[in-house]
């Protein structure tokens, strides 16, 4: 076994960090773990749709890489391509100097960047949720619109703020539209001009049903309990378009929306799509030990990467529990390359998957256990609460789920604005 070399990881998600965690702990000094991502911390993407809610801190869904992965060199830079005939990455930094780092081993993690032209006017109006940055906004942009919705005097353009169309039926879109509809009617009573009834939240999904990958009855009883409270879930419609006041269905139907945000669409990192391996639907076509046949030392996990799963012959699907499974393993097989013995297959069985709803409702199945309703709920805080990587954070978050049960949501508007974007809008003082 060689007890000196260098394993390169790029992207600091799930996939990536937790790699770099277990390829530290099981591999001699003399080996170098270098991470590259363009973050410098880990975001929590499962508690996302929580920020946009304002029913968590921001600040409380990320962590600092350097903090989690003690030992690894961790750098903050994207990586712009490959040279792997001289087992290279290739960073240019915002000067156009172009630094390159050897691996001996390298470990492709980048996830999977948001597709929003998927959609026509998607782009220009609608709002992705991938991102902490993403999510921050999104909130803050919310809060904007029961701001400008108090001020107005015409009750069509207050209509017109207040409603929010979410395109996507899946996971990630039912728990964004559940967390809106709860801001919204939660902080109506802080405002003269808006009634608790008044917010418009509608769920699109192209699909004949929503929540595809659970059960039938589950999304059944998840679609009830939301059209219940009051939430326009519309299923089998494609949206045609977006515009700067909604979204177009077929049929010349129109939703007016001032806000429309988009839960579809993966797309691929160009330089991954132009790095010349092998891909299948914007994913990086590995062997079930997660490298390349041509390009052994080369290997891919997470949502970028189409693993299969040797437990039931499936390819993994683009969720975190695979993604730190597969770094797991993918930790193992190098090290048993290093150390000259075979690598092992990616298998893992689903433990199952929790949707929150809103309104302290959510579903979920445990293996075959299903459950709904509040005991779901609280099941979901406890699962994710238990995942969180540090105490520190696992204190903060519990604190802003204590702090939702006895007091209102946060509904400050966290301007950006300095001092000189106010004299650009507003005029230089005299
Ligand atoms: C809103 C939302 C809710 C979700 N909810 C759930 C859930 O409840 N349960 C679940 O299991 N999954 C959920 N997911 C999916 C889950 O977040 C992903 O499956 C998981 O993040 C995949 O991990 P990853 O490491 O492959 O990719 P990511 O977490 O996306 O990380 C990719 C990393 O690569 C970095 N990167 C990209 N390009 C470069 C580059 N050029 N150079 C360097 N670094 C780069 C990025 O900055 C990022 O750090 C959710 C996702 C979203 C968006």
């Amino acid at each position: 076994m060689s007890n000196m070399g260098r394993v390169v990881i790029v992207g600091g998600g799930f996939a990536g960090v937790e790699a770099a965690r277990r390829l530290r702990k099981r591999l001699a000094t003399g080996w170098e773990i270098v991470l590259y991502s363009r973050e410098n911390h880990l975001c929590f993407s499962p508690m996302l749709p929580e920020v946009v809610g304002s029913s968590v801190d921001a600040h409380h869904v990320v962590w600092s890489i350097r903090e989690m992965a003690l030992g690894v060199l961790c750098r903050t830079a994207p990586v712009t391509g490959f040279d792997f005939d001289a087992k290279q990455v290739v960073h240019v930094d915002h000067l156009g100097n172009e630094t390159r780092e050897s691996y001996d081993h390298l470990v492709i993690a980048a996830g999977l960047p948001v597709r929003l032209e998927i959609i026509p006017g998607m782009g220009e109006f609608g709002w992705p949720i991938k991102t902490l940055g993403d999510a921050a906004a999104l909130r803050n942009h919310l809060i904007a619109q029961l701001e400008r919705a108090e001020v107005t005097e015409d009750p069509e353009e207050r209509k017109a703020l207040l409603s929010v169309a979410v395109v996507g039926g899946g996971f990630t879109g039912v728990e964004v539209a559940g967390a809106i509809l709860d801001l919204f009617r939660d902080s109506a009573r802080f405002y003269s001009r808006i009634g608790e009834r008044d917010a418009q939240v509608h769920l699109i999904e192209g699909g004949p049903r929503i929540l595809g990958p659970l059960s039938e009855s589950l999304a059944k009883f998840a679609e009830a309990k939301m059209r219940r409270r009051g939430m326009q879930v519309r299923v089998g419609v494609s949206v045609e378009g977006v515009e700067v006041d909604g979204v177009r269905l077929g049929g010349d139907e129109k939703i007016v929306a001032g806000t429309v945000i988009s839960a579809v669409g993966n797309g691929t990192h160009p330089f991954i799509a132009h790095s010349g391996l092998p891909m299948e639907r914007g994913r990086l076509v590995v062997t079930g030990a997660m490298n390349f046949e041509e390009r052994p030392e080369v290997w891919a996990i997470g949502d970028c990467a189409a693993v299969p799963n040797a437990h039931d012959g499936s390819i993994s699907p683009t969720l975190a529990q695979f993604a730190t499974r597969q770094a797991r393993q993918v930790a193992g097989n190098i090290v048993s390359v290093i150390e000259g013995r075979p690598t092992q297959p990616f298998a893992y069985t689903p433990q199952g998957m929790f949707c929150l709803i809103g309104h302290r409702n959510a579903v979920g199945q445990i293996y075959s256990l299903r459950v709904s309703g509040f005991v779901a709920w609280m099941m979901w805080h406890a699962i994710y609460w238990a995942k969180m990587p540090t105490v520190a954070r696992k204190v903060q978050i519990a604190g802003d789920w204590a702090w939702n049960l006895f007091f209102p949501r946060d509904i400050v508007e966290l301007s950006s604005d300095q001092t000189r974007d106010i004299e650009a809008k507003h005029g230089k003082p005299l």
